[in-house]
């Protein structure tokens, strides 16, 4: 499995793209974006429409994030899966959607409810952050069964 940074962005154009940060374009918490990570946003943005869409809900967090790559914000404090956040999703060019996120509970089961394309990428962790949560495990788990 690919890095967000690391995937071909060539084949893909035309879409909105729901872009998962927390382990997608950043490790856990982190605020500032690497140079490969914007670089990969700017590709994506050439042909496509880039939003972030996090679970985290620490808006002025994120929205600093995305004023670093200069796309858009998904503000609301509903969770990915809930479909309802579509509500909150701007998409004046009536664009299909493309869902990037590193969770199977989270951005692929959103991904199939909203009937969005889904690619996963490969986890981004914190250097030197040794333990393994429970929750990345049974995610893990269930990506491998399911998908
Ligand atoms: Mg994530």
């Amino acid at each position: 499995m690919k890095y967000f940074h690391e995937l071909d962005s060539t084949a893909i154009h035309d879409k909105l793209i729901l872009l998962d940060v927390d382990g997608t374009l950043l490790a856990d918490g982190e605020v500032e974006l690497s140079t490969e990570s914007l670089t990969a946003i700017n590709a994506l943005k050439r042909k496509n429409e880039v939003t972030l869409c996090s679970n985290k809900k620490d808006h002025v967090r994120n929205r600093a994030v995305a004023e670093q790559a200069d796309v858009g914000y998904v503000e609301t404090n509903i969770r990915k899966p809930n479909v309802k956040i579509l509500d909150f999703v701007v998409n004046e060019k009536d664009l299909d959607l493309l869902v990037i996120g590193d969770k199977y509970l989270t951005d692929d089961r959103f991904a199939r409810r909203i009937g969005a394309e889904f690619i996963k990428v490969r986890r981004k962790e914190k250097k030197g952050f040794g333990i393994y949560p429970f929750f990345y495990f049974i995610d893990d788990l269930l990506a491998r069964i399911f998908t």
